[in-house]
């Protein structure tokens, strides 16, 4: 018995660097160089904006106003980094930040605060999370939180294939939403209170909203099971407590109290948002609805929404969305359309869109569409439907590719991709997908002992039984034997292998080579 090659392990070497903490002044060993760290939050704040919501884009202002409120943070922060700051188009209260500097806020936490003090205590925080690099710090540990993934307010119904958006994306194009929601540490959200709230006296906010802020927290997480939003959103990351809201009095009493808390300015800044709030709720509501199966309730909602609120692309992206599942992809278009017209920058538009395209037959349009949303966040109903664009025009490697990606998902729609694959790939591999060992029976006959590897019932198996030489050279073959039982998937079976009775020397010589199955019908 030779050792295979493959049993060589591969050792990666990590050179670490020494550093000193950008914030707190301590030293601390680390893997993530500053440049990393830009470059990690650059490439993932396009793809987590849009698996958490998408920018909000109804009330620009908004965005300009938060934006505003976190560069006079950001000046007095003790590490420079090109901060940014956004609203998302979520319901969800949550806020996170990714490691450089990127920093979002839910415009359903933006209803939740009073004031701007409020606003720049929760801003403040994330900042120092980016700043001490807290997020750096995880990746470096490689403790990245995987459960818990909460992506509750993306309509992504498509067809009644999959509601949840996690298991949709595809590998890698997850990183930013693991990222962010990663449960910080007990130390890590003290620092982040306590800087939070030097830089916000700094910038001359009271710090003392960062108390009231923290207790609003601490009354909400002991609410319960009334608060699931809030437990899904900013509690999952940040865990408030009593202990913070201590600590917070105690930076004010060392900050010092005093300083702009702009109850005023916040109302009036938030009032359009407030205003139109109701069409949100409808929205919220037509997707529990949906996701309960009630696609009437669900209409009648996100029409009522839209009515309220006709700029915002979301709205008849649902009703696309509902029309697709009601198997009327010509109705879904014109939704699509609309919402892709309100929203160019959004994917969850172009995935449905593009998949109506594909069942109302237009091919062309539905790979536009689809590749457009794989752009602004890979996952694999993308891939698969544009799998089955390539298959369709006979571009079986461009398929294979985009199925192989598909099937990463652990979803339904990663399944079906699964079994395009097998389908594909079958003709011309078909051992990759049938596990064959030779066994003796007490008569000391040959079996072949077979395995079905595949995601799909086979058929039709040709094996041949061969021997190999010390280099696995074949050299003799026997006639083939057919498997006449169908092998469902994870099926074994043991056949006689037709070439009669083989000595216990031989058996480590003897192969079987797959020569033909097929993907049984049902
Ligand atoms: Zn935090």
């Amino acid at each position: 018995m030779r050792i295979p090659s493959s049993l060589l392990t591969l050792v990666a070497l990590v050179l670490a660097a020494c550093g000193t903490n950008p914030v707190t002044g301590k030293r601390e060993v680390q893997f993530i160089s500053a440049a990393e760290e830009v470059q990690i939050g650059e490439k993932n704040y396009g793809p987590t904006r849009q698996s958490e919501g998408g920018d909000f884009t109804v009330l620009p202002e908004l965005t300009n106003y938060v934006n505003s409120v976190g560069q006079k943070l950001a000046a007095v922060a003790d590490r420079k980094l090109p901060y940014e700051f956004v609203v998302l188009n979520s319901s969800v209260p949550n806020a996170w930040a990714l490691p450089g500097g990127k920093i979002a806020i839910n415009r359903g936490l933006l209803t939740e605060l009073d004031t701007e003090a409020e606003l720049a205590a929760v801003l403040g925080h994330e900042i120092v999370h980016a700043a001490a690099r807290h997020g750096a710090k995880a990746q470096e540990r490689a403790t990245i939180m995987q459960a818990g993934m909460q992506v509750a307010q993306i309509g992504a119904v498509v067809g009644g294939v999959d509601a949840n958006l996690t298991n949709l994306m595809l590998q890698g194009a997850g990183a930013g939403a693991q990222m962010v929601q990663m449960k910080y540490g007990r130390d890590q959200e003290l620092e982040a209170d306590r800087y939070g709230m030097k830089y916000m006296k700094a910038a001359g906010y009271d710090p003392t909203g960062a108390v009231t802020l923290q207790e609003t927290f601490v009354r909400l997480s002991g609410e319960g099971a009334k608060q699931k939003s809030w437990l899904d959103g900013l509690f999952a990351s940040h865990p408030p407590s009593m202990e913070r809201v201590e600590a917070n009095r105690k930076s004010v009493a060392e900050f010092g109290a005093g300083g702009e808390i702009g109850a005023d300015a916040y109302a009036t800044r938030l009032k359009p948002l407030l205003d139109i709030k109701p069409a949100y709720d409808k929205y919220d509501a037509a997707m529990a609805a949906a996701g309960k199966g009630d696609l009437g309730q669900a209409r009648k909602l996100a029409g009522e929404a839209a009515k309220l609120v006709p700029q915002e692309g979301r709205f008849p992206q649902l009703l696309g969305e509902i029309a697709l599942a009601e198997k009327k992809p010509k109705e879904a278009i014109s939704y699509y359309q609309k919402a892709i017209q309100l929203n160019p920058g959004y994917f969850g538009s172009y995935l449905g869109g593009g998949v109506a395209q594909y069942r109302a037959g237009d091919k062309a349009k539905a790979e536009q569409w689809l590749t457009q949303s794989a752009k602004l966040l890979p996952t694999a109903p993308a891939a698969y439907f544009l799998g089955n664009v390539a298959r369709d025009k006979g571009d079986t490697q461009g398929a294979l590719k985009l199925y192989q990606a598909a099937a990463t998902s652990r979803s339904d729609i990663g399944q079906n991709a699964a079994a395009e694959l097998v389908r594909l790939d079958l003709p011309q591999h078909p051992g990759k997908y049938l596990a064959t060992a030779p066994q003796l029976a007490q008569n000391g006959r040959l079996m072949l002992v077979i395995e079905n590897r595949a995601a799909l019932p086979l058929s039709d198996i040709q094996v041949t039984p061969v021997m190999v030489d010390a280099s696995g050279n074949i050299v003799r073959q026997a006639n083939p034997v057919g498997i006449r039982q169908v092998l469902k998937p994870g099926e074994r079976a043991a056949v006689d292998a037709g070439v009669g009775a083989v000595s216990q020397q031989n058996l480590p010589a003897i192969r079987f080579r797959v020569d033909t199955a097929k993907v049984a019908q049902d």
